[in-house]
């Protein structure tokens, strides 16, 4: 089942998201279990092009993200990721164009650490600690700032922005 993309103005994408806690998420999601409701996100994820899906970008209030699933990432691995964390980064800053399905067309330059120890839930509810680099780490952070209610068009300069927004708007038309 493909979810709806919200627009960038809609509250649910704008607000933090409580941790996940499975009772809510029988009583939202009925029969559906976290593997098929993660199914369902990396469909809609595939379905509009992105390597990274967090669950507020569809309306739904869970601390979670999916990212991956991409022939060209890590031989298509798939990661899904509840209540995610940082647990340390590294002092190299490095910039990386970023796009956001929330944001068709847009791509931004950011600057973030470039490595990233990270921790998480995986679909089963086990903890997995991992080191990410490159654009693994780059997509979980991305993902993160969602789960904040921060989009990445709040990480650059007004003027950037509009450059960057015109440039969409000719790439549209
Ligand atoms: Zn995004």
């Amino acid at each position: 089942m493909i979810y709806k993309l919200l627009p960038p103005n809609d509250e649910r994408v704008l607000s933090g998201i409580a941790p996940f806690d499975i009772e809510t998420f029988k009583k939202n999601e009925k029969d559906l279990t976290i593997t098929d409701f993660c199914n369902n996100m990396f469909e809609t994820m595939k379905n509009y092009g992105g390597i990274g899906l967090s669950a507020n970008q569809v309306g739904k209030p869970y601390r979670m993200f999916v990212m991956g699933d991409n022939e060209n990432i890590e031989k298509g691995k798939k990661w899904v990721c509840i209540n995610p964390e940082i647990t340390d980064m590294s002092k190299d800053l490095i910039r990386y164009k970023e796009g956001c399905l929330t944001f068709p067309f847009l791509f931004l330059d950011i600057e973030r650490p470039q490595k990233i120890r990270v921790k998480y839930l995986d679909e089963n509810l086990e903890t997995k600690e991992e080191e990410m680099d490159g654009i693994v780490s780059r997509c979980y952070q991305h993902e993160l700032d969602h789960m904040q209610g921060k989009v990445f068009t709040e990480l650059v300069s007004k003027l950037k922005l509009d450059m960057a927004l015109k440039k969409r708007d000719k790439e549209i038309k």
